[in-house]
């Protein structure tokens, strides 16, 4: 089964669903920085989420970006999801362990409960939307339904898990936002409400094999499915992209690299990937970086 978003109106058409199966996003993530157990679950909580607030976007190129800055060990935890399905992520410290006495991962103690979660939401405007709230527990579900809440007006209900197996391996993930329409009745309000007190962990259904879309019919007996969308992690850094990064260096240091460090490796944040280099690589830079400036002086 692939990873898949579903978006659903239910209760009489009183309520919005996004859900998502995203086991192999998060795995191919947990495969690319060899997280710990307890850094999978909290970059994965974070991936899932990003993407389903993703999928309300119009054009591929269109961004959501998430930043979570908390008082825990992870340090910053960033997540960036597009309007063609595709999320990346990363965070300071992906090596921590943390669990509970009940043997869950703790999330929200490598996190942090003190700190603020922002979401900006780039759509080809100006300006990007940009929203931020202060942390509600560092276990990311709640920390998202509080964004929706305060920075956005929409009372939502956010559930989100991965479930990692003993050898950190990622075993299930998933996630779903169910948000209140404006002018929901109170019947339905309560029906939510309840919903929410009653429905199992997110990465248990998917861990039993439903899809984004058994899931939604499963907890909502009227949803109807208005449109479903991909998802899955691929960063889409190249190495033409580092290229023209290192194009914005000052001379001097593009000088260093060549005569001091005979060449550069540069690592992708986001995903690991490594690009070289050589000497003769960033020779061109500095030659095409310096033909740019002279045409500039010359116009
Ligand atoms: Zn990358």
């Amino acid at each position: 089964m692939k990873d898949e978003i579903v978006i659903a109106e239910a209760m009489n058409q009183e309520v919005r669903i996004h859900a998502a199966r995203s086991t192999d996003t998060v795995k191919a993530m947990q495969e690319a920085f060899d997280s710990s157990a307890t850094c999978t679950a909290a970059l994965g909580r974070v991936l899932t989420v990003t993407g389903l607030m993703a999928s309300d976007l119009k054009r591929d190129e269109e961004h959501v970006r998430v930043r979570i800055r908390g008082n825990g060990p992870i340090g910053t935890v960033i997540a960036e999801g597009d309007g063609a399905g595709n999320v990346r992520g990363t965070a300071d410290n992906m090596n921590l362990y943390a669990s509970r006495e009940d043997g869950h991962l703790d999330v929200g103690r490598i996190v942090g409960n003190s700190g603020t979660l922002q979401v900006a939401k780039d759509m080809g405007l100006r300006e990007p939307f940009t929203g931020t709230v202060e942390l509600a527990s560092g276990e990311i579900g709640e920390d998202f339904a509080r964004y929706f809440a305060v920075s956005e007006q929409t009372p939502s209900v956010v559930s989100v898990g991965v479930l990692v197996g003993t050898d950190s391996s990622v075993l299930a993930a998933g996630g779903m936002i169910a948000q209140l329409l404006p002018g929901a009745s109170e019947e339905t309000i309560s029906a939510l409400e309840k919903l929410a007190g009653t429905m199992r962990p997110m990465s248990e259904y998917m861990k039993e094999g439903y899809s984004a879309e058994e899931l939604v019919k499963h907890l909502f007996s009227d949803a109807e499915i208005l449109a479903k969308k991909p998802l899955r992690w691929h960063c889409g850094c190249s190495k033409e992209g580092f290229q023209r990064a290192l194009l914005t260096l000052k001379k001097e240091d593009l000088r260093d690299m060549i005569e001091e460090d005979g060449g550069a490796e540069i690592v992708c944040r986001y995903c690991g990937n490594k690009y070289l280099f050589s000497k003769d690589d960033l020779e061109e830079i500095l030659k095409t970086k310096t033909d740019v400036e002279h045409k500039k002086r010359n116009d």
